[in-house]
């Protein structure tokens, strides 16, 4: 039998009707695609009703409250940006001579000749430049699973594809580079944070490593589809290209990405389908209005609360980490006196209580509803040994 479907959701008959209701949800607000930070961060969220919404319809959740006193504060600093932006220019110049040299002894780079592309260029700007330089990246992976005598040695900024949540969603490596020598892919990552006597930050270290392992991940069903081999052309050992000290000669570090290929597969499959999330959604719903610039504060913040309330959140203290809607998410925890803000093992413990005042009613005797009774039996054990433990002790008669 058909399940009726709720009053005010809006029903897709297709791809084309998905992508415009997610539009209208998304609003003019502004835009995210996925990337490795994005979904290890979301994957810490799933049980947020408003962070699903806004992964789903790509709002850039760290960028929708610019502008008001809750906007978020994470982000790269532009001396970061500016080195980043440096260190990459220099291992392009002269026919990325630095890069090369660089890769000459770990991946057999001949002295001279290796053919390199660099698939950032050339490319009109518009809507149609990824799908070019998707089919672009997937043209030169074939000549490469083929052995072709000039396939490319490197693809700059290699452009593949994954489905993200029932939807299909392009990625930008940084390289692809080929040890002639097997024949094999390397994935490379080219980071700005320097390595100082042969070691790296490990968490700066351990994020470009996640991000290698999603390209590994994606350049390996690019070569199934091809009909290739993915696990032969594909190595799993990625390549993390850094400066060095506070230079800009660049070093290697390799490493496996096995066990991250591992983790990442679960993280996947745990995203929830958009279609689902779109179609259980309340027609007016629309994240425009948070977004506007021109609007004042209040009404911004009160078109957040207004969509929060109707989709629920789930904040926790990890949120101020994972989520740029944290501060905003932070001041309804503390003007609701939410449980959350105790941290997760209390919280965990309040299932259904929905403030720390109600759990004091409840400690002092009041009636649970059918859902509050598994923790109003623990906060009134807790109540009685408090009073017992606080209540004065008898006066002792002095013979
Ligand atoms: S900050 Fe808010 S929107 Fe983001 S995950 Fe936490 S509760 Fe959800």
């Amino acid at each position: 039998m058909r399940q009726a479907r709720p009053p005010g959701v809006v029903q897709m008959a297709d791809d084309a009707g998905l992508e415009q209701r997610l539009n209208e949800i998304r609003g003019n607000s502004p835009r995210r695609t996925p990337d490795v930070r994005v979904l290890a961060s979301f994957a810490q969220n799933t049980t947020c009703r408003l962070a699903t919404l806004g992964f789903a319809a790509g709002v850039d959740f760290d960028r929708l409250l610019t502008g008001t006193r809750l906007q978020a504060v994470f982000g790269l600093s532009p001396f970061s940006i500016l080195r980043g932006l440096t260190f990459e220019k220099s291992l392009r110049k002269d026919d990325y001579f630095l890069t090369r040299e660089l890769l000459r002894e770990p991946l057999g780079f001949p002295a001279s000749g290796a053919r390199i592309v660099n698939l950032r260029e050339g490319f009109p700007a518009g809507n149609g430049r990824m799908p070019a330089r998707l089919k672009a990246t997937s043209g030169l992976i074939s000549e490469i699973i083929q052995g072709k005598n000039n396939a490319a040695r490197l693809i700059d900024g290699a452009v593949l594809t994954g489905n993200i949540g029932g939807l299909p969603a392009f990625f930008e490596a940084d390289a692809l580079a080929v040890d002639g020598r097997a024949n094999e892919i390397r994935v490379a990552e080219v980071k700005s944070f320097p390595k100082v006597d042969d070691r790296v930050d490990p968490d700066q270290l351990g994020a470009a490593l996640d991000q290698a392992a999603l390209y590994v991940m994606l350049a390996r069903e690019a070569v199934a589809n091809l009909g290739g081999d993915p696990l032969l052309s594909v190595s799993d050992r990625a390549l993390v290209i850094t400066p060095r000290n506070v230079g800009l000669s660049p070093t290697l570090s390799e490493q496996r990405v096995s066990a991250r290929l591992t983790r990442l597969g679960r993280v996947l499959a745990g995203i929830p389908n958009a279609r689902d999330v779109a179609a259980a959604t309340p027609a007016d719903i629309s994240f425009g209005p948070v977004a506007n610039e021109t609007a004042d504060e209040r009404t911004r913040l009160d078109s957040l609360h207004s969509i929060a309330d109707r989709v629920g959140t789930a904040y926790s203290p990890n949120c101020l980490s994972t989520c740029g809607n944290a501060r905003f998410c932070r001041e309804r925890a503390v003007c609701g006196g939410s449980p959350a803000l105790t941290g997760s093992t209390v919280a965990r413990l309040l299932p259904e209580v929905i403030s720390l005042g109600r759990a004091d009613l409840l400690a002092r005797g009041a009636t649970p509803t059918p859902a509050e009774v598994p923790a109003a039996t623990l906060l009134k054990t807790a109540g009685r040994l408090i009073d017992e433990v606080l209540s004065p002790a008898p006066a002792r008669s002095i013979a």
